[in-house]
């Protein structure tokens, strides 16, 4: 098959420009057109079923939506099927949408219908904007006309700030989307991961009143050694045993490995390192490591 979520969304965003995004919401004539399609409306479609899309006699392609799903849902299938006609990636609709075992091509089509929807270009200056929270993924959402889970996907992909947005099901990761900084960072979120104990999203999920709190980001990155505490938002939708989790870092900035290293190089060259420095990289030491010692050179011993 040969594609990727890079290259598809390369492919996504030469899609976009070719067919020319404007609006907000997004009109999604002009990506039909683009795509040779028409969408149709029905009304009898199994409840589970969102969507499909066949070929028309003229070459041109034929795209059936759910009436009953939400306008969000129902023009996220629309761009859903475009990616299948754009990708060639047939369709495998068996599996439910965001469940652990749904297939790469659909995820891969997901990813497409998302760009469609919320065009970097109109949306990364919107999520910019916004007060980092759970709150501003709503009201973009509403803004767009898009699903909370597609839009928080977006979201912790566009910004510049540390955040991650985590989908899971059934207590185990799905999706998590995370912005540049993080990605950098190599801070991992490893898809089938259990929400971890201490969460908030574990606790929301078990049912308690709390949705936001702080949390060693050791508790969510895998392998992680920069320390650091996150921020964490969550919102557990008992009905689909889905949870959504935000993760940023209070102090917008990933903590330094670089500091780590030079703190433990510190302690291991001793006195005579320290002896040389100021009052401010003592203070500056003691924070890193919890170890308090006395800045004036008369009272070491
Ligand atoms: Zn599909």
């Amino acid at each position: 098959m040969g594609l990727d979520e890079f290259s598809v969304v390369l492919k996504a965003r030469q899609f976009i420009d070719d067919a020319g995004a404007t609006g907000v919401p997004v009109r999604l004539e002009p990506y039909l057109k683009a795509a040779r399609a028409s969408s149709r409306e029905l009304t009898d479609m199994a409840a589970d079923e969102a969507g499909t899309c066949f070929p028309m006699s003229d070459g041109s392609y034929r795209i059936c939506v759910n009436a009953n799903d939400s306008i969000e849902r129902r023009r996220f299938t629309i761009c859903h099927e475009i990616a299948h006609i754009v990708l060639r990636l047939n369709s495998d609709h068996r599996t439910h949408a965001w469940t652990s075992s749904r297939p790469l091509p659909e995820r891969l089509c997901d990813l497409f219908a998302a760009e469609l929807l919320l065009p970097a270009v109109l949306f990364k200056p919107a999520a910019e904007a916004a007060r980092i929270g759970l709150a501003s993924i709503d009201a973009l959402a509403k803004t767009f006309e898009a699903s909370m889970t597609a839009t928080g996907s977006r979201y912790a992909d566009s910004i510049t700030t540390p955040c991650a947005f985590v989908l899971s099901h059934q207590g185990k990761v799905v999706h998590a989307s995370r912005s540049k900084a993080l990605r950098d960072a190599r801070a991992i979120i490893p898809r089938h991961m259990e929400l971890p104990c201490a969460s908030i999203s574990a606790l929301s999920r078990a049912g308690t009143s709390s949705t936001t709190g702080e949390i060693d980001a050791a508790d969510w990155f895998d392998a992680w050694e920069r320390g650091g505490t996150l921020l964490e938002e969550s919102r557990h939708l008992s009905q689909w045993d889905q949870t959504l989790t935000l993760l940023w870092f209070a102090s917008e900035e990933v903590p330094s490995l670089d500091l780590t290293r030079r703190a433990r190089r510190w302690e291991s060259e001793g006195r005579e390192v320290r002896d040389r420095r100021d009052d401010e990289d003592e203070f500056g030491l003691k924070e890193l490591d919890g170890h308090l010692r006395w800045p004036g050179r008369s009272r070491r011993r």
